[in-house]
């Protein structure tokens, strides 16, 4: 596997550059204000406080006291993982105080109506899988060609057994197969357990509510005014003020490219319920009439929501059909609405100001990618002013490599939407009928229906930007885009290389090395040493 990413890996290497001595931090970069004080607000001021605080910048967030944080994004990716550990922030200190549970990926219920593949789950990539991904794409490959052989990612990912069993992503201390998981959080808890972190590692903090921010002679950002009374000036200010986008939007007018015309949902409903004994492993996302049914397990509750789209049904209908789901239609449990802006703007870093987190830009939640945007644009960022580099160019790369990890990240989305074979509404008929995809989009679905193999053009282009090309097999195989039953013929040659019962064998073996989800929670193991944990894919 000459060609594998090492994706985490990467990740260590941006810790490593933003930490290496001898960096050229620009002179003129003594203040950083940072608007907003949601999660973007704190992870930001944390990652910039690890590299510049000692370089002697002063770094502030602002905060209004009257507008509160979106308090939804319960799910992440298993970058989050990164994140704790470049700050040295053991599980067993965040977790608790965020009522956290281990993530080893989604199922998705109910997208495709193809018999056998009615529910399908897109795992966090292992050590493990490199012993089974070559059968997987293999099978795969083959049965886009017309043969009888099985190729269900959930038979071939340990993470599907994992959580199908509620075990946990950490294995007995003797097994050296760590797995590379993502997080359920109470999303305010986070915020509050950041801000600690945050004021204890040197973050100045000002809670003032932002009225307007004073342009300088070259249309950069000079000061804000606040109601409070207060001029705050800064050498950079970052935006983090969530959908009001103050700084990027309102004070610089960044044009704005909506996805509206490639992803319908514009609206979400959240909700809890108690959870029970048992605690999942994984978020589960069901298809609703409109949209899809979010269930994501903390340690005290479950949070539920539903995201759909306004143009196929009004808020109240979609509250029906989410508390007839969830057994509440009789209950007080309130439900909170909201309304959700999809698309990003051109610039991330428009003159001195960097936006991130919602004031950047937003694909809906369903692979909960939105704190992963968070963590890579701050810490591009930061990288950035460490090299020394605020130059034009410098912005045009940084904003082209955001722009493509948010391009290739909404085609990924796109794909779940494009692909569903449901008939039973307008929402998902009109989905599957959308031809507003991009070009690279287009061409893989081609080359898939061909039966060529998607690798190379997900490793060359933009769409290896957002997810790598194991998810992309585990998509379109998992939503059964493949000749109907009836046309298959009994595999022959090397289409009968693989024997699935010996890879059941092989995980089920291995899943017997994990234990129980709630039992790992009440007594979180210590980090383990970063070699066991790196993860090669396709
Ligand atoms: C339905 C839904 C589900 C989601 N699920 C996920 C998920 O599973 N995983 C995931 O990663 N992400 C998810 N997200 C996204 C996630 O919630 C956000 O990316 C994350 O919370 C960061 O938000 P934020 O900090 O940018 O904005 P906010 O939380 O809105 O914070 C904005 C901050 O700006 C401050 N502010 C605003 N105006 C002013 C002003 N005038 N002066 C001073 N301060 C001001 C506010 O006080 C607040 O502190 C979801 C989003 C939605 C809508």
């Amino acid at each position: 596997m000459s060609d594998t990413a090492t994706l985490y890996n990467r990740s260590a290497a941006e810790t490593a550059r933003t930490t290496s001595p001898g960096s050229a931090l620009p002179p003129t970069v003594r203040h950083i204000v940072v608007v907003g004080g949601g999660s973007a607000g704190w992870m930001t001021a944390m990652i910039l406080a690890r590299s510049l605080i000692e370089r002697g910048v002063e770094i502030t967030v602002v905060e209004s006291p009257t507008v509160g944080i979106i308090g939804v994004g319960e799910g992440s990716t298993p970058w989050l993982r990164g994140f704790f550990d470049s700050l040295g922030i053991e599980e067993a200190e965040w977790m608790p105080e965020c009522h956290a549970t281990y993530k080893c990926g989604i199922t998705f219920d109910g997208w495709s109506t193809k018999p056998g593949f009615e529910s399908y789950f897109h795992p966090f990539a292992s050590m493990l899988d490199n012993l089974t991904m070559t059968q997987f794409v293999h099978n795969a490959d083959a049965r886009v060609n017309g043969a009888d052989v099985c190729a269900h990612p959930d038979r071939f990912f340990i993470a599907a057994r994992l959580s199908r069993k509620n075990l946990a992503p950490k294995p007995a201390e003797h097994f050296p197969f760590d797995i590379w998981h993502g997080y359920h959080f109470d999303a305010v808890l986070l915020g509050q357990f950041l801000q600690k972190k945050a004021l204890q590692r040197g973050v100045r903090y000002q809670t003032a509510h932002v009225t307007h921010a004073n342009l300088d002679a070259h249309g950069g950002i000079a000061s804000i005014s606040t109601q409070e009374g207060l001029e705050i000036a800064a050498d950079i200010f970052v935006d983090c003020t969530g959908f009001a986008g103050l700084l990027i939007n309102q004070a610089l007018k960044t044009p704005y490219v909506s996805f509206a015309e490639n992803l319908f949902n514009d609206s979400a409903i959240a909700m809890p319920t108690p959870i029970g004994d048992t605690v999942p492993s994984q978020t589960v996302s069901t298809a609703m009439k409109h949209g899809w049914a979010w269930r994501i397990p903390l340690t005290h509750r479950f949070g539920n929501g539903y995201v759909y789209s306004s143009q196929f049904c009004t808020a109240d209908q979609a509250e029906h059909e989410l508390r007839e789901r969830l057994g509440l239609l009789e209950s007080d449990t309130p439900a909170r609405h909201l309304k959700m802006k999809i698309g990003r703007v051109t610039k991330h870093w428009n003159r001195n100001c960097v936006a991130v987190g919602l004031s950047q830009g937003f694909i809906e939640p369903l692979e909960a990618t939105a704190l992963l945007f968070i963590q890579q644009t701050a810490a591009a960022f930061t990288e950035a002013l460490l090299q020394g580099d605020i130059s034009d160019a410098a912005h045009d790369r940084f904003n082209a490599r955001v722009n493509e990890h948010f391009e290739g990240t909404r085609d990924y989305i796109v794909t779940h939407y494009k692909t569903n074979s449901r008939k039973d509404t307008d929402y998902w008929r009109a989905n599957a009928a959308n031809l507003n995809l991009s070009d690279p989009l287009k061409q893989l679905l081609s080359l898939w229906m061909s039966g060529k193999g998607i690798g190379p053009p997900v490793r060359k282009q933009v769409l290896g930007r957002g997810y790598p090309v194991f998810s992309w097999y585990s998509i379109m195989a998992g939503m059964g885009i493949f000749p109907e039953a009836g046309d298959l013929h009994p595999p022959q040659g090397k289409e009968n290389t693989y024997r699935v019962a010996e890879i059941d064998n092989l995980l089920d073996r291995s899943a017997a090395n994990y234990r129980d989800h709630r039992e790992v929670l009440m007594n979180i193991p210590p980090r383990r040493n970063a070699e066991s944990l790196q993860v090669y894919f396709w």
